[in-house]
């Protein structure tokens, strides 16, 4: 069974801010995503893009309910009208206290996505999970919730 052994990288790590590249889908093969499961499995997260763990490589897996779901080479083709706004923290945005820092960013109520695995099925994601899609799919673009500059300051 495959560990991982790397580290989740942290802001301002110049890999969190570089937009990454597609890949073959054939490169992701189920060891990298098993990987991709123990990450968020170790860590509790949402969701995870490739990059924060240090792979250049075009991928987002989230937990729906037990389920895992992973994107190759996502891309959002249709999103609402009606924006969301609420908040958010990231693995790569930990605070001094050992926890994360919280912004409020406004995502899209609910997106449709298509990636390379499956060509032509539309994903359609509604609330938190449109969120995490969101989310996860910014990292790969090299944007990150501290950019939408609501940053939520916890009361002492
Ligand atoms: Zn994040």
């Amino acid at each position: 069974m495959l560990t991982f052994k790397g580290e989740m990288l942290i802001v301002p790590h110049e890999k969190l801010r570089k937009r990454v590249a597609e890949v073959l889908p054939d490169k992701v093969d189920s060891t990298f995503l098993q990987l991709m499961k123990e990450v968020i499995d170790e860590t509790g997260a949402a969701g995870l893009a490739a990059n924060q763990i240090g792979f250049n490589r075009r991928v987002i897996m989230f937990k729906d309910g037990e389920m895992y779901r992973w994107h190759i080479n996502p891309k959002i083709i249709s999103v609402s009208i009606e924006w969301e706004y609420d908040f958010e923290s990231c693995l790569s945005i930990p605070d001094e206290r050992g926890s994360y820092r919280v912004f409020r960013v406004p995502r899209y109520e609910w997106v449709e996505v298509t990636d390379s695995v499956d060509v032509g099925t539309f994903h359609h994601y509604s609330g938190f999970l449109a969120r995490v899609v969101q989310h996860e799919i910014d990292h790969l673009n090299g944007i990150l919730i501290s950019d939408f500059g609501n940053e939520e300051i916890p009361v002492c």
